[in-house]
């Protein structure tokens, strides 16, 4: 998907713009979340005076597109990744870290909350999980 964005953004019935390119190719390639303020201050080199207002025109074209992915921190603002589907995030509240669980975590949380749900047929879980991570809480040396 990485290598043809313009005909990525076709197929899914969007319009090529500059900044619908650039904005998913920083997302891309920080593979991680970020905010639409920090999105925006790395594709402003390359377009000078883009709007910020812009930037979240575009981020949200590329969400309805499901090519980027947006999740709500219980603080703070929206965070932006380049990932087709919502998943869960554990977030630090002591270094405002955002990480994703375990594939197998993942997979279990959704078996899990669909046995003990009376048959609820569980398709996408975006919850929040606010912790200490494991370098935070002095666990992981280095
Ligand atoms: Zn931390
Ligand atoms: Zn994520």
């Amino acid at each position: 998907m990485a290598g043809n964005i313009d005909e990525t953004l076709r197929e899914r019935g969007l319009r090529v713009t500059p900044q619908r390119v650039r904005i998913w190719e920083v997302l891309a390639g920080s593979g991680g979340h970020l905010t639409a303020e920090e999105v925006w201050r790395e594709v402003s080199g390359a377009l000078p005076g883009l709007e910020l207002s812009t930037v979240y025109r575009s981020l949200d074209a590329l969400c309805d597109a499901g090519l980027v992915v947006e999740s709500r921190p219980p603080e703070g603002p929206r965070l932006f990744e380049a990932r087709g589907e919502r998943h869960p995030h554990l977030v630090c509240r002591e270094c405002g870290g955002v990480f994703h669980p375990e594939r197998e975590a993942e997979r279990r949380l959704v078996e899990v909350l669909g046995e003990v749900s009376g048959g609820f047929e569980v398709e996408e879980v975006h919850l929040v999980a606010v912790g200490v991570c494991s370098r935070c809480s002095g666990e992981e040396a280095g």
